[in-house]
Order: structure tokens, then C-alpha cells, then sequence
């Protein structure tokens, strides 16, 4: 049961083979057996997810289900679930209880879709391994000491331990896509202002994108289907129509122009890692694409202008969190200032407040416009490669990731080390752009993932590509031991 696709289990909801209340159990007994090793989950809400799916199997009963009702699934810890605690990873908000859903968990919700819990990620969505989570680190199910890319590592290790079909993820600078490629599953960052972020708890504001996690292309279609769309209650929500992902996915990739940029592909990129890569890419061909080098002139730059802009929007976002509104207080302090900042040392780790820091000096009087400004400017030049890019191509290819899943550890005394993840996915968010990553390879018994770009609002594209490519190859089905 926990092999099939999202799109499998709902045909079999759908002509009565199982219900809702049987997948569940499944899935929860699945993560009761294997979560205890995996750590891919913070909050597991069994007894809600049961009342639901009995919900979900009336409804349908009744006639009126879609997709989504009654298959199971779950949330990235970041996105607000009304009276579920919602703690983004951070002591901060351990025992926060939000009352109110996300746009993106309401919407969830109005399919009749079961949330088994809430996954595991780092601290406030900062990180590229799921170390810096206050809940633990979690494991990549394909390698025991290895993580599983982060920020979304919970998530990316639900799924591709068949814990869960689909989960929600987010993705800032990388934070959906690297996850997927190190865990060997599909996932998908839209077009920024796609999928609305109310509700969605802010690291950088104009970077942040909530987006998809499944094993096929085909599930991230169907998931996008019910997270797409404007909502009036968020400013950068963009009132565009939403097509059916799922309506494209069939069609032929014949004439399909793919860019190589050759900023990408450098001695740094792992020679196996670069093979994976090119088979890949040559699947395409046999597909009936043609393949160009291209050039991103400003990707060397994408990686600082990144770690100025995040930080200065996060020492923002981050400031609401103060002992007074929501969220931990200190115990006995002495007085308002005592609270304050005993409350913030004590209720963030290490790599949120070096973002902090770094931020607040950013944006502080007299370094403004040599650190944050210049770093607006430079993301102009980057979007601005983009659009030259894709007056010539129609998508573009590279690797997810330069190397594999890492070691646990590996990287965590060396933060510029853990920053240089991000180097081939950074760009599409300074830039706004879609991007995917799908399975293409494995290098060591370690997945590899392949990232394909699309232009702004070309997520149908993207996903029909990588559908093409999963009708053609199996490494989507690989699945770790267990
Ligand atoms: N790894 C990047 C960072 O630490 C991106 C994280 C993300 O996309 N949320 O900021």
C-alpha cells in the first residue's frame, strides 16, 4: 500500500478497494515502526488523522469527494495548523498552538486530505541538513549517518521512507529542492507569489515559496493543484489563473529546448555526480529535446547576495518573536529588558542568531547600502540572466545538488561549507523563477537529483517534464531498505 502514488491510492479510494480509515492506519503504523529512527516528525497527530479519515470516507459516501479526499499526508512544521502545535523547528515555539490554519493547510483541509503530523526541519527553515532542528536531526532513510538535506529534511525523509505519499515543504534558497534530490524523491519550489504564504511562518519574506514533495511528478501536479492560487490575504499572492497541472503532464517533449549553463557545470561539481547529470540530459535528447550551453554570467554571486538579503529579511520577521506575544518567555526575569533578551538567547540556537546578527549589521545605519543594497542590485543582475536565458530556451538543467547526501556532522562547525548546498538553487529564488528536482542517477548507493528551471509561471512545463522523463526511467521508484 505505501508503495503507490498519490494517484494510485486515490483511484483505490475512489472505486472502494481501501478506505481512508485503512490507509491511515497504514501510514501511521508506518511511522510508529520507523519514525523512532528516522526522527522525520515532530508532532504526529494520529487520533485527529483518524477522525478525518472517517470524515474523509463519509464524504465520500455522500458523493462529493476530490482527489485529495482521504488521502493521507503531511505538513512541513512551518505551515500554521489550526489547534495542532506548529513549532518550525524551534524551542521558540515549541508549544505553540496557532489558531488559525495557513492558506496552504486550509486548503488541504477543504479537499478532505488526512494530516498525519507535522515534519521536521531546521530551526525557522535555516539550514541544508535538518541538524539545526531544536527537535533533533533527522536521518535520510537511504544511509543511516547521512542527512537528509534540509530545510525541508522531514519532509523529503517522510516520503522517501513511504511514510507518508506527499508532503508540503518550503524552499527560500533550496530548502525544497536539495531535500528531494539527497532523499531520491520528486519535489517542486513554484513561481514565487503562486502559493500563498499566509499563514506560512516567515524566514525571508521575499524569497519564501511554499511548494510540494512526492515520490512522481505526476503527485506533485496533483498537490500543486490544491496549493496554487491567489488569496487576498497575502500582499505578494499573484492573482493569475491556475491551470490543471495535471493536464499537460502527457504531452510530447519533442522540440523542447533545454540551456546548460556552464556555470554549473565545473571541476567543483562531483565527476559522478556530473555523469548522472548527463545521462539524464541525454534521456531528454532520446526524448526529442535539443540541448544548448547557455550561460548565467552572475551565478558566482547568487550565493552572497543570498546571505545578505535572507539574513536582513529573517533579523526582521524574526524580531516578533520577543516573550511578550506568542511563543517562549524566560522564567523569572527582572525586568522588560531581561526579558527580552534572555528570552531570544535562550529560545533560538546558534545558526538563528548568527542570521540575525548578521542581518541587523546588514541593514544597520552606514552599512546598508554597501551590504543590503549592493545585494539588491546584484539579485537584479541575476533575475536579469534568467530572462535572457529563456529568450533562447525553454528550461533549464543542471544538478540539484554538487554532491550527495553528507555525513551527519560533516558540516556543521563550517557554516560558509553548509551555505555552498545552495549554490545551484539559490538563484531561481533571488530571481522569483519555478524549479524542480526529480531522481536522475545514484552515485554510491546515494540519489542524485537533476534540477530543471522554468521560466515564471512554467510550472506545467516543469512538471510535464519531469513526467516524460519518469515515464522513460525508474529512478523515481527506487526505494530505500525498509
Ligand atoms: N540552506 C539555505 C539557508 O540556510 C536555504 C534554506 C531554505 O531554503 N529554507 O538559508
Amino acid at each position: 500500500m505505501h508503495d503507490k502514488t498519490v494517484a494510485e491510492l486515490s483511484r483505490d479510494l475512489a472505486e472502494g478497494r481501501v478506505s481512508s480509515v485503512e490507509l491511515t492506519q497504514h501510514f501511521l503504523d508506518r511511522i510508529e515502526a520507523r519514525d523512532g529512527e528516522l526522527n522525520s516528525f515532530i508532532t504526529v497527530t494520529a487520533d485527529q488523522a483518524l477522525a478525518d479519515a472517517r470524515a474523509a470516507d463519509e464524504r465520500r459516501q455522500r458523493g462529493d469527494a476530490t482527489p485529495w479526499t482521504g488521502i493521507p499526508f503531511a505538513h512541513k512544521d512551518i505551515f500554521c495548523t489550526e489547534g495542532v502545535r506548529t513549532t518550525c523547528g524551534s524551542r521558540m515555539l515549541e508549544n505553540f498552538v496557532p489558531p488559525y490554519n495557513a492558506t496552504v493547510s486550509q486548503r488541504f483541509r477543504d479537499a478532505g486530505a488526512v494530516c498525519l503530523g507535522k515534519t521536521n526541519m531546521d530551526e525557522f527553515a535555516m539550514g541544508s541538513s535538518t541538524e539545526s532542528s531544536y527537535f533533533g536531526a533527522t536521518t535520510n532513510p537511504w544511509g543511516e549517518n547521512r542527512v537528509p538535506g534540509g530545510s525541508s529534511g522531514g519532509s523529503a525523509a517522510a516520503v522517501a521512507a513511504r511514510l507518508v505519499p506527499a508532503a508540503t515543504a518550503t524552499d527560500t534558497g533550496g530548502s525544497i529542492r536539495q531535500p528531494a534530490a539527497m532523499c531520491g524523491i520528486t519535489g517542486l519550489k513554484p513561481t514565487y507569489g503562486r502559493v500563498s504564504r499566509y499563514g506560512m511562518i516567515a524566514f525571508a519574506s521575499s524569497l519564501d515559496q511554499g511548494g510540494t514533495m512526492a515520490r512522481s511528478a505526476e503527485d506533485n501536479a496533483l498537490m500543486l493543484n490544491v496549493m496554487a492560487g491567489f488569496d487576498p490575504r497575502d500582499s505578494t499572492s499573484l492573482d493569475r489563473e491556475v491551470p490543471d497541472y495535471t493536464a499537460s503532464l502527457n504531452e510530447p517533449l519533442k522540440g523542447l529546448r533545454i540551456g546548460l549553463p556552464k556555470e554549473y557545470f565545473t571541476e567543483q561539481l562531483d565527476p559522478a555526480m556530473e555523469k548522472a547529470v548527463r545521462d539524464a540530459i541525454r534521456e531528454y535528447e532520446a526524448l526529442g529535446a535539443t540541448v544548448k550551453d547557455i550561460s548565467l554570467p552572475h551565478a558566482n554571486l547568487a550565493i552572497a547576495a543570498y546571505y545578505v538579503i535572507a539574513p536582513a529579511e529573517a533579523s526582521a520577521n524574526l524580531s516578533r518573536f520577543d516573550g511578550v506575544r506568542y511563543g517562549y518567555r524566560c522564567d523569572n526575569p527582572k525586568d522588560l529588558l531581561d526579558m527580552y533578551t534572555r528570552t531570544r538567547a535562550e529560545g533560538f540556537g546558534s545558526e538563528v542568531k548568527r542570521r540575525i546578527l548578521v542581518g541587523t549589521y546588514a541593514l544597520s545605519a552606514g552599512y546598508y547600502d554597501a551590504y543590503y543594497l549592493k545585494a539588491q542590485k546584484v539579485r537584479r543582475l541575476i533575475q536579469q540572466d534568467f530572462i535572457d536565458a529563456f529568450r533562447e530556451v525553454d528550461v533549464i538543467m543542471s544538478p540539484t545538488t554538487p554532491s550527495p547526501a553528507f555525513v551527519k556532522g560533516e558540516k556543521t562547525d563550517d557554516p560558509v561549507t553548509m551555505y555552498l548546498e545552495d549554490i545551484f538553487t539559490i538563484s531561481t529564488n533571488l530571481a522569483g523563477l519555478p524549479a524542480m528536482s526529480l531522481p536522475a542517477g545514484q552515485v554510491d548507493g546515494m540519489p542524485v537529483g537533476l534540477q530543471i528551471i522554468g521560466n515564471y509561471f512554467d510550472e506545467a512545463r516543469l512538471l510535464n517534464a519531469a513526467h516524460q522523463f519518469q515515464q522513460a526511467t525508474d529512478w523515481h521508484r527506487l526505494a530505500p531498505e525498509g
